[in-house]
């Protein structure tokens, strides 16, 4: 066995970056400042979006944006529940309501057909979820969202460099990246709103400084006018400059990253391909351009004789990482509590695809310094894995 643990995710780091920090460290000044409007400047250039915005985090970003909404009790935001908690936590503390909406069985992604028969005069907000780097089916979910006339925001946190129709995510409409270490482009935390709509732009700038009306930094007077008022009241979920430098490096590798992302994701699905208890998710059908955040397979757990969770122990015993994206979260204890107390959560046959998919899915190491044979190594111990378990069920 090797025993050099593969991790599931590892920044692409080059010293460069890191020198980059350091010189921000040694420049005097280290919060927001030149080095996160070149990081905003940089984002809406690689995208093609009027207007970036960038905070602490995705989770930040919407929290601002639902403030910023002003959603709250009485409201409903529809959203799948195979996501991560960011949305629909921000969604319950808000005191709205999360509708959550199935998804395709193959591609993890909610469709415009899904969400329709959810809509109700309560509905606020549709937030659908690019998944794994692949592109949701764009066009009939703007379609829907203005046939009703509710704002849609897609959550990008997977998918920057992704596109839809030619189209880089980010460019039309709302869209919210993050930049969390595990995200394919990272400012150790960080998130980023695109936007093409002027007035949610100014109103996030203004919430994510304390509701001033100027921002963090003004290159003007090289900081901030002391005299800056308060217009509403906001938060403090400015991006430092030593973490919005870090980005800068790696966007511009961005085409060379995920072209590197997509090698490896090509050498896992032919090796894969022979396996019969393992499939990959699918792709989808409809012109996109994937950036490969996460490589995604799904165990045959009733064929394997190993369910997912043993899987993936069975993975780490042999130091090979994988990561589980995501629980369903209405199964989750809050929510299956509140929300499907009457009913079994993992019973809920409009979630059907959402929980037969959380019970399979398991993500394989996948990040841009990884090698071929790391590939290959990581099929080799997939095999071993499920053979181990074969054995075991003949024992038996
Ligand atoms: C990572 C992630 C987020 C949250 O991003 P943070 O920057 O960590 O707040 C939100 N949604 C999805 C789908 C994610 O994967």
């Amino acid at each position: 066995m090797n025993n050099t643990f593969l991790p599931l995710s590892r920044p692409a780091l080059t010293d460069q970056d890191i020198a980059a920090v350091a010189d921000v460290l040694r420049s005097g000044w280290i919060t927001t400042g030149a080095k996160n409007a070149e990081l905003e400047a940089l984002v809406c250039d690689i995208t093609g979006a009027n207007y970036a915005v960038a905070f602490t985090s995705a989770t930040a970003a919407m929290h601002l944006l639902l403030h910023a909404l002003d959603i709250g009790p009485g409201d409903e935001v529809i959203t799948p529940s195979m996501t991560w908690v960011s949305m629909p936590n921000q969604i319950e503390l808000r005191g709205a309501k999360p509708v959550f909406v199935d998804i395709d069985k193959d591609t993890l992604m909610t469709t415009a057909e899904r969400i329709e028969p959810l809509i109700t005069e309560r509905t606020k907000l549709i937030v659908p979820v690019h998944f794994a780097g692949a592109s949701l089916d764009l066009a009939p979910l703007r379609a829907l969202a203005e046939r009703y006339d509710i704002l849609l925001v897609e959550d990008a946190a997977h998918a920057m460099g992704a596109a839809y129709q030619g189209q880089p995510i980010g460019q039309s409409g709302t869209a919210i990246f993050s930049f969390h270490p595990i995200k394919n482009i990272t400012t150790g935390e960080g998130g980023m709103l695109c936007t093409d709509n002027e007035q949610l732009a100014q109103t996030m700038r203004s919430l994510r400084f304390h509701g001033l009306g100027v921002d963090a930094f003004d290159r003007e007077t090289c900081g901030r006018a002391p005299q800056a008022e308060v217009l509403m009241p906001g938060y403090k979920y400015n991006l430092p400059d030593m973490n919005a430098v870090l980005g800068l490096g790696q966007l511009q590798r961005l085409a060379e990253l995920n072209a590197k992302r997509a090698e490896l994701a090509a050498r896992y699905l032919e090796q894969l391909q022979p396996i019969a208890e393992i499939t990959p998710l699918g792709l989808p059908d409809y012109d996109m351009l994937h950036c490969w955040h996460l490589f995604i397979i799904r165990l045959d757990i009733d064929r394997a004789g190993i369910d997912r969770d043993a899987f993936m122990a069975a993975l780490k015993r042999r130091n090979i990482g994988s990561g589980l994206h995501f629980r369903a979260v209405h199964e989750q204890n809050f929510f299956a509590g509140k929300y499907y107390a009457t009913q079994p959560a993992d019973n809920t046959t409009e979630l059907d695809n959402t929980c037969w998919n959380a019970a399979r899915i398991c993500s394989l190491p996948l990040f841009p310094a990884m090698t071929a044979d790391d590939v290959d190594r990581v099929v080799t111990t997939i095999r071993e894995v499920l053979a181990e378990a074969a054995a075991k069920l003949l024992q038996r």
